[in-house]
């Protein structure tokens, strides 16, 4: 990144950074900062990042309600990283089958034995059954769609059926509605 500090702009690197997507501001240790030889000087308008040794005044961060907002400019290399070499990734037949949109144990052991993906390892041993595999293999019985005998007067078998709850209420505040179908009539 690169700091700008009357007219003149340093580029520095911060080191030991924890990665937080969901944060939406960047956080500075200022305990962090001293360990690495930069002082932080607090003012009521304005916090001074001041190297050590040799004495030295890096950046300033202005105060913005109750936060000292220091201005960078993030530095992108030009290049991409490319990892050379092929970290493992060790995880639990359970982990590898949530991973692997919920295949078999056998194919994970069969992907491991034959590397047939690089870097995978399994540690531990068998799993527990998956819940949602087992809902998934369920089936319901058949709703008929007519019964065999008829009712012989009217309310002799009334069929009834819940909905809800809706998504969106009615006006009146309701999520619900029900159905009375009278066999007979
Ligand atoms: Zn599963």
């Amino acid at each position: 990144m690169k700091t700008h500090l009357a007219g003149q702009t340093r580029v520095g690197t911060f080191k030991d950074v924890l990665h937080l997507p969901e944060l939406s501001e960047m956080l500075i240790s200022t305990t962090k900062m001293s360990d690495m030889g930069v002082n932080t000087i607090f003012t009521s308008q304005h916090a001074d990042l001041v190297e050590a040794h040799p004495r030295n005044l890096l950046a300033c961060a202005i105060r913005d309600h109750n936060l000292y907002r220091l201005r960078v400019t993030i530095h992108k290399p030009e290049g991409a990283h490319i990892a050379r070499n092929h970290p493992t990734s060790k995880a639990t037949l359970e982990l590898w089958h949530h991973r692997l949109s919920h295949i078999s144990e056998d194919t994970i052991q069969k992907m491991v034995k034959t590397e047939a993906a690089v870097g995978m390892t399994v540690v531990g041993d068998g799993s527990r059954d998956c819940s949602a595999c087992q809902k998934g293999k369920q089936t319901r019985n058949i709703i008929l769609h007519s019964t065999e005998e008829r009712a012989t007067e009217v309310l002799g078998r009334v069929f009834s059926d819940l909905c809800g709850p809706m998504e969106t209420p009615t006006i009146e505040g309701y999520q619900y509605f029900v159905t009375f179908t009278d066999d007979y009539s």
